[in-house]
């Protein structure tokens, strides 16, 4: 009896710890739009490194021709082909390729992975033909997907400034990335070229206008979090001067690295953090992306066992990081069987922990439901944030234009975590409309985009090609 309770104590302790109130989101929502201004006031203003993108012009639906994309950013690898027909009938007829990335490249040399990314496309362009009725083309427009922090020097450049999501590749960091696919691609004898750099959410952001003008704003929720948005080029006050043909660009947040003492952190949290190979860093991205979350719960699992002795000895998979995946925390959270089977299957199986009681199995589901609502909310907090900054969110903030009304804005979301966990969604949305209130939430649209990152990234180049 003392020591279930002592579990629960566990339990509400971790809850308290995570609680996201109505009035905490707004601190959260009022922190991110000052470390927005902050970020684009001077070069490290703040730990949102809000980069240049140096676009400014979105695809509108008028592109033409054959564009390639390459996507790198996290678990997987994407080449894409996009035919664009111009037409503004926004069918985007592609084909695309998927693989998973060897493990050991994670951690190798820049030349390995380069190596590898232009043999796979190398393979994928000497497959084309057949499905593409077209005259063969002499060069090809790429976009490159890079979904790291990158200091652009123009569309197409850029170097890494840090890995994150488990990359680590130290000689890396620093170069152009561009130039480090060149090299690769020129020992190949591979004729493509590099005509815009981005990352994911850019990509996102892309696809997002090219369906719907009104998309402002792109989310990444994936195995890790980011965010971009269109600003006005005279409100980016660390760059004067800025050449802007639109009067916009798309700036690239990197929110994965917002921080803030507004955001609830638990001890969990900050072991997590301790742990990890870039401490101190990416602390938004540690409490709400797919990286991250499976582990949160598996420490207060860890926890609860050993404060309780609720498993007999623990074994070794509870004690190791990593070991339950966000997707196996998303199944436990979102079992409906009225026993929790799986719940006890999945904790069988990745957990090596058996015969669960009923009660303890109810906990582990609230513990999963901590973790995800504050997740959820946080990135709502965040949404609203960026609406703040750009004078979207209906308080008639400094650069918003009252007589003009309340513009409808969406928000392009993509991401495993978000397109797969259904109760993540319905947190977020509720979030919003806690912040926004349910009449004005009415404006803002929660969109989920899908291959965003990779057919973005072939519809920039195609803007791209034909502005220059
Ligand atoms: P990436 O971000 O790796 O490029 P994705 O956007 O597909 O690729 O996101 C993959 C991530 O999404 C995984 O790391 C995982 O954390 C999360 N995810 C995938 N499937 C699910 C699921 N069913 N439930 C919860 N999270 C999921």
């Amino acid at each position: 009896r003392a020591k279930w309770s002592r579990v629960v104590g566990v339990l509400r302790e971790f809850e308290e710890g995570c609680s996201t109130s109505g009035h905490r989101l707004r601190q959260v929502v009022d922190a991110m739009a000052v470390e927005m201004h902050a970020g684009l006031a001077s070069e490290g203003g703040s730990k949102l490194k809000m980069l240049l993108t140096f676009v400014d012009n979105l695809p509108n639906g008028n592109e033409k021709g054959l564009y390639y994309a390459l996507d790198l950013g996290g678990t997987h690898f994407r080449v894409l082909r996009v035919h664009l027909k111009g037409t503004k009938q926004k069918i985007l007829d592609h084909k695309v390729e998927k693989q998973a990335i060897p493990p050991h490249l994670l951690t190798g040399t820049s030349e390995e992975l380069f190596g590898f990314i232009a043999l796979t496309l190398k393979r994928f362009i000497e497959k084309e033909g057949d499905d593409f009725e077209l005259q063969p083309v002499s060069r090809r427009d790429l976009g490159f997907t890079f979904s790291f922090p990158v200091r652009q020097t123009s569309v197409s450049s850029g170097f890494l400034i840090k890995w994150t999501k488990g990359f680590a590749i130290e000689d890396m960091v620093g170069k152009d990335v561009a130039e480090c696919l060149q090299s690769a691609r020129t020992m190949l004898g591979l004729d493509v070229r590099v005509a815009a750099l981005i990352n994911d959410s850019a990509g996102t952001l892309a696809l997002g206008h090219y369906h719907d003008e009104d998309t402002m704003v792109a989310v990444i929720i994936g195995t890790g979090t980011n965010a971009c948005y269109i600003e006005r080029a005279d409100a980016i006050i660390k760059c004067q001067g800025l050449i802007s043909n639109s009067g916009g660009m798309v700036i690239n947040m990197e929110w994965g690295n917002f921080w803030s003492s507004h955001l609830p952190r638990t001890p969990y949290d900050v072991d997590l953090d301790a742990e990890s190979p870039n401490p101190y860093d990416q602390g938004f991205e540690k409490m709400i992306s797919g990286m991250y979350l499976g582990d949160i719960v598996r420490r207060v699992i860890l926890r609860m066992a050993k404060e309780a002795d609720l498993f007999g000895e623990v074994g070794k998979s509870l004690s190791e990081p990593f070991t339950l995946r966000t997707p196996l925390m998303c199944a436990m959270h979102q079992d409906e069987s009225s026993d929790l089977r799986e719940v006890a299957r999945i904790m069988e199986e990745t957990l090596e922990v058996s015969n669960i009681p009923l009660r303890v199995r109810r906990l582990v589901v609230r513990v999963c439901d901590a973790v995800t609502r504050r997740a959820a909310r946080l990135a709502a907090a965040g949404i609203v944030g960026i609406l703040k900054k750009i004078g979207r969110d209906g308080k008639g903030g400094s650069s918003s234009n009252s007589s003009e009304g309340v513009r409808r804005t969406v928000v392009a979301i993509e991401g495993g975590l978000y397109e797969n966990y259904s109760l993540f969604r319905e947190y977020m949305r509720d979030a919003l409309e806690e912040i926004l209130g349910e009449e004005m939430s009415q404006n803002v649209v929660l969109r989920l985009s899908q291959d965003g990152s990779g057919l973005g990234a072939a519809l920039l180049a195609a803007a791209v090609s034909s502005s220059s």
